[in-house]
């Protein structure tokens, strides 16, 4: 196949020890499920000489661009605190795209076959999970939050054996990058001075090309990385989003969300909430992922310590008073949306406390999180524990009084509020129905999260799942 697409692999030119050439399983008749259009078309996708079959070839890796060389690559990670030697066990760099602005962007095959760091998986993906975070990265892209993308699903139409058979599936990812925090850990324990200095002057070419004449290029890049990384974490805890598996290999150090297995968003806002089957200890609950990240982060910057300074303690030093960065500038960008989740424009120190009593009184009264900030801008508060409260009462006087300062609060929170994010009870329905192949709940769910701030045509969407019962998410391998 020969596309008129812009495209080079530049990880190609780094050391191959960072990668192996792989070739992706052949698929018997696989089929798209479901293309991004708008995505394709943001990235100069030109589909114009390829029809829908070409594509489901391309997509499940069957018939590739001849000049691409698809690659997996290594990296390391802390799992759950444990590190294990890691690599992309079922996902493939197909090659990178240039886009018509000019970024530089990594097209992956997930769920592609198996490859050198497999382990004992079979290198597959089952088409929940895939649609599923097709679904949900989408919808986060459309709430602001920087995140890889999907551009496709296509079904492999091969059983894939996990408790039960399962149809097969493989997610087209978009992402700046698949470097993670995790690819620094590789290269750290590898202990070649040569590699990492070749790779972090690579990494700051690719995604922070305005370091590269800096005096200090590896204190700039953790510098950057942390503060990405504490503003991202602020943008998931601003609309209620578990991601449940941040370990160091899903940190990208581009600072976009990525690996969405056992992700969830709060019904009610209870911040210990951790919906992963396996997080036993809520080590990446929701109100535990800023310490997450920063636990990540403190790994990454072992990861640069001997390019910090030459003497060890300096080093440390540097990177302790990078590190300190991260609270301060989370809880400015946590603080800032808060704000604008109420209608304030320019947050200050003394409004903090009012967005604490209520997140406070919401917790008490088991209040859902999207809902609650949806009734505050509507301004229609329907019966409810909270809305009845004394308390609650008490704290919308004070707030109305702080907002009447404000020029246009109300219009403020429509355009930050969404009313509509993907439900986990909804999402699980849309999924068995697309296993069973009617994907209809699929497609328009899909096209409710991504015009979050309108309300959908289907008013169920808004909807919280059953309040007594738990739901659990997998890591869906
Ligand atoms: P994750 O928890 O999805 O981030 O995956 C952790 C590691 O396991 C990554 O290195 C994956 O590539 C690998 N992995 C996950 N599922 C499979 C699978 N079905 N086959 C092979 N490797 C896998
Ligand atoms: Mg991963």
């Amino acid at each position: 196949m020969k596309l008129a697409w812009s495209t080079s692999n530049t990880y190609r030119s780094l050391p191959s020890e960072l990668y192996s050439l792989v070739q992706a399983d052949v698929i018997d008749k696989p089929s798209l499920v479901v293309f991004n259009h708008a995505l394709a078309n943001e990235l100069g996708i030109d589909l114009s000489s390829i029809t829908n079959k070409d594509l489901a070839q391309l997509l499940s890796g069957n018939q590739l661009d001849e000049s691409w060389t698809p690659l997996a690559q290594v990296y390391a990670g802390h799992q759950f605190g444990g590190f294990s030697v890691l690599g992309d066990g079922r996902a493939m760099l197909l090659t990178e795209l240039i886009t018509p602005l000019g970024d530089r962007v990594d097209l992956q095959l997930k769920g592609s076959g198996r490859t050198p760091y497999s382990r004992g998986g079979d290198g597959k993906a089952a088409l929940g999970p895939m649609l599923r975070e097709y679904l949900i990265s989408e919808a986060m892209h459309a709430l602001g939050i920087p995140t890889s993308r999907s551009l496709a699903v296509v079904k492999t139409n091969e059983p894939i054996l996990r408790e039960v058979p399962l149809p097969g599936a493989i997610l087209t990812r978009v992402a700046q990058s698949h470097i993670r925090v995790g690819t620094f850990q590789w290269i750290a324990q590898k202990g070649d001075p040569l590699l990492q200095k070749q790779f972090v002057d690579y990494v700051i070419d690719r995604h922070f090309p305005a370091l590269k004449s800096n005096e200090r290029p590896a204190k700039q890049l953790l510098n950057e990385v942390i503060r990405r990384q504490a503003k991202l974490i602020a943008k998931w805890q601003s609309v209620g989003f578990v991601h449940g598996v941040m370990n160091t290999d899903n940190m990208l150090v581009s600072g976009e969300t990525i690996d969405y297995g056992p992700c969830a968003f709060l019904d009610s806002y209870q911040p210990k909430t951790a919906f992963s089957s396996i997080d036993h200890h809520g080590r990446y609950a929701y109100h535990n992922q800023p310490n997450a990240a920063l636990w990540n982060l403190t790994r990454f910057a072992e990861t640069l310590l001997s390019l910090l300074d030459s003497n060890p303690d300096s080093a440390a030093q540097v990177a302790q008073e990078e590190l300190a960065l991260f609270a301060p500038t989370y809880f400015k960008e946590y603080y800032r949306l808060f704000g604008l989740k109420l209608g304030i424009t320019a947050i200050e120190e003394t409004d903090h406390p009012l967005i604490d009593r209520l997140l406070e009184l919401m917790e008490l009264h088991l209040a859902d999180f999207t809902n609650t900030f949806v009734a505050l801008t509507t301004q229609q508060y329907l019966v409810s524990e909270l809305f009845e409260s004394s308390e609650f009462k008490e704290w919308n006087s004070l707030w109305l009084q702080r907002i009447s300062k404000e020029d246009k609060p109300f219009e403020l929170m429509k355009q930050t509020n969404p009313q509509v994010i993907p439900r986990n009870h909804r999402l699980d329905q849309a999924l068995v129905m697309a296993q069973a192949e009617d994907d209809s709940l699929f497609q328009s769910l899909l096209t409710a999260v991504q015009s979050p701030y309108s309300a959908p045509s289907n008013h169920e969407f808004t909807k919280p799942g059953p309040a007594n019962e738990k739901f659990v998410t997998y890591c869906g391998t």
